[in-house]
This record gives structure tokens, sequence and C-alpha cells, in this order.
């Protein structure tokens, strides 16, 4: 592991005020509790919480609840953790489609919007999610908006894995996105991959709540991998660990936009299941009902479509594998845009290695499941960023936040 040098920095007044505001924002999550309790349990002093405490409820995201009855003295007054009391935004932009969900800071979705895109270019999406931000903004009642996630497919800023292929955005700059997108907003925005954004949701509202180490495989247009190691993720050096569908599964097989001969995601994608669709007449060839064709297909219990199913299997059965033995999660959880009935039948074709440390007795979680967050899962990741980032005191430096991470 490599350490910073800004990481064993001092932290200036700003800093350790905003990393305090979120130890007491997380502690409320979980319970109702008074000032001293929340001293006693951060280590804080009472004048501090105090003072965050008051700013906290001018905000409106702590609401007094009432006092709690004790055994001598003044009894206490508790604090109450106002989940609806700011939204956040959420931004998943694809290479074909732009999502947009707001949920208040407890995580629940208040609106979606989902829209095509004909174009990718981020000047063109940029203006798009102000103008999905500003009419979710002049809703009546609504709440004040925290911030931004905004979450696009790996990898980051990187000339090994083409940039020009047909699953990635092209002018997407991570160092140039941010700024960019604060000042088409007007909010602050947290960048990251979607599938470790997708992977965080998942913990949060899905399929992986209570779970501290998984492996999220996100289906976006090609194929990601988020992975959570004891409640934190993954990143690596760049921003750039668990660019999943480019690694070689079938050596000598399909070509990729990347360079590459055999790439997972030449199998197991969405793109995947779209071109073997259309070779074979079944979807036209701008893919337009992509979602309604394949549900039609799996209803008939399609071959064409049950022979893709088969192959797709077979190669992510090898992925998953090789997971297992990297990472050693407690579950890996599949879950995008791919229609669940698709995802249910894939999960069932597996045959998961034999050679793998996560077979063994007494599992207490399935080795593969479905995501439980569907379509919005990375969408609601982008949320959850900017939730993460707010009331989560404990955090992995972002790559992001290290001005030196692109370099
Ligand atoms: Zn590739």
């Amino acid at each position: 592991m490599s350490i910073r040098p800004h990481q064993i920095a001092g932290k200036n007044a700003e800093k350790t005020k905003a990393h305090n505001r979120r130890v007491v924002l997380g502690y409320l999550q979980g319970r109702d509790a008074g000032r001293a309790e929340i001293a006693r349990a951060s280590g804080l002093s009472t004048q501090t919480v105090s003072n965050l405490m008051a700013e906290l409820e001018a905000e409106n995201l702590v609401q007094p609840a009432g006092r709690r009855p004790s055994a001598r003295g003044q009894p206490p007054l508790v604090y109450h953790f106002n989940a609806k009391g700011a939204a956040v935004l959420g931004f998943e932009v694809r290479p074909d489609a732009l999502t947009m969900v707001v949920t208040d800071i407890g995580g629940t979705p208040i609106v979606t919007q989902h829209e095509r895109l004909a174009q990718t270019s981020p000047e063109t999406v940029l203006a798009q999610m102000a103008q999905m931000a500003g009419a979710a903004r002049e809703t009546p009642d609504y709440p004040r908006i925290l911030g931004a996630g905004l979450v696009i497919p790996g990898p980051f800023g990187v000339e090994g894995l083409s940039a020009a292929g047909a699953t990635t955005l092209p002018g997407w700059d991570p160092l140039r996105i941010p700024a960019l997108a604060e000042a088409a907003l007007g909010l602050p925005v947290h960048l990251d991959k979607d599938a470790t954004a997708a992977a965080l949701a998942e913990g949060m509202f899905g399929a992986a709540q209570g779970l501290s180490s998984y492996a999220f495989l996100y289906f976006g247009s090609g194929l990601g991998l988020g992975v959570i190691i004891q409640g934190h993720p993954l990143r690596g050096a760049f921003g750039n660990a668990g660019e999943l569908g480019h690694v070689v599964i079938e050596p000598g097989g399909l070509p990729c936009d990347c360079g590459n001969l055999g790439c997972l995601e030449q199998y197991v994608s969405r793109l995947s299941v779209q071109r073997h669709l259309i070779a074979r007449g079944l979807l036209p060839a701008d893919t337009r009902g992509t979602d309604a064709t394949i549900a039609r297909l799996l209803d008939v219990d399609d071959n064409a479509l049950s022979d893709w199913v088969d192959q797709a299997a077979k190669a992510l059965s090898r992925a998953i594998g090789m997971l297992e033995n990297l990472f050693d999660p407690q579950s890996i959880i599949l879950g995008g845009a791919l229609p669940d009935g698709l995802l249910d039948l894939l999960i069932a074709r597996l045959t998961l290695p034999l050679g793998s440390v996560s077979r063994r007795e007494g599992r207490s979680q399935p080795r593969v499941v479905r995501g439980t967050s569907g379509r919005l899962t990375a969408a609601l990741g982008a949320a959850a960023l900017v939730i993460h980032y707010t009331v989560t005191p404990r955090l992995d430096a972002h790559p992001m936040e290290q001005p030196n991470a692109f370099n």
C-alpha cells in the first residue's frame, strides 16, 4: 500500500470540521441521541458537538426528537437524523443514455428521469444534465440539494484501453469533468466509475446490505466491476481498479475495441447480447426496444437468446472463479442494465469452478446473486456517493481528492 504525503499531513480546520460533521451525522443515522452521548461516543468535546448540532439543526439535517427520560437531572434532548432535510442528485451517463435520480439524504428516490443520448460530448450531456437538475429544483416543496454524484463508465484517463470503444465515453476526461459539471449544475459534484458507485448503492439499499466484502458486476454498456473490501471501495492508484470487461477470458477470441482478443466484455455485456440479436435479425441495428425484445425472447424460450446465455455463462463462470480467488468476497452480485429475467437465467446457467476459496460448507450467502436496486443501481450509486461523503465519517481517500492521482 502506498502512502501519499497528503494522506499523512495534518488536516486544516475546514477539513476537520467537515469530518466532525460527518461523524455526528453518521452517528445519528444509526440512532437518535443527545449531545452528551454523541460527545462520549465520538470523543469530541461537548462544546464542539453543541456547535455542530446547532449548525446541522439550522440546515434541517437533524431535528430535536423530544427528551429522553433519565434517572436524575434534566432529561437530555435527543436528536434525530432528518433524511428528508435535503436531497441529492445522482447522474449516470452511459454511451447511449442519461439517467437522473433525485433522492433524499436517506437514499429514498423522489424523482427519476431517463433519456436516450444521441450525442455524448461532455458539453451536450452536461447541458442536458443542467436542464434536468433545473426541472427537479422547480418542484414545489423541494428540499435543498446538497450535491450531485456523477458516474461514467471506466476506464479513467488511460491510453492502454482504447478510448474509442463502443462502451466508453470519449472526451470525458476525469480531470476536467468535475469542474465543468460543478459549473453546469451549480453544485458540488463527486465523480466516480459507474461500477464502484453501483456497488456502494447495492450495499446501502440492495442485495449487499449487511455485507462488508463483496464484488458487484455492473452491466452498463460494457461490463464493470466494483469491489468493496471491509466496507471500503477498492479504487486502485488511478481510480481504474475493476476493468473486468477487458480481462482476456477467451484467448484468441473475439476482437475487442481495446486491442485485446477475447475480452470478457465481448461475451458478457449488454452490447454483446445486442450484437448477437442484431446479427440474427432479432433486433434493429439502432438497438431500439432492446429490453422489450429480450423480454419477448425470454418468454418464448428463444434458441438464439439461449445460445447467447450459454456462451456468456461459460465466460462469466471463469471470471467469477477468478474474482473469488482474488478477493475472497462474501458474495458476488450481478446488476445494472440487463433485464432481471436475463440476469436470473445467466446466474442459473453458471457452472462455478470447483477450485475456489468461495466453495465451502455452511455459506450464509449464495456465491452469486442478482442485485435488487435494478436499472437505477448506478444512478442511485451516484446519489449514494454524495450521501457517503456527507454522512459517512471514515473514508478512503477518493482519487478525485488526490491531486496527483491522474498524473
Ligand atoms: Zn477489451
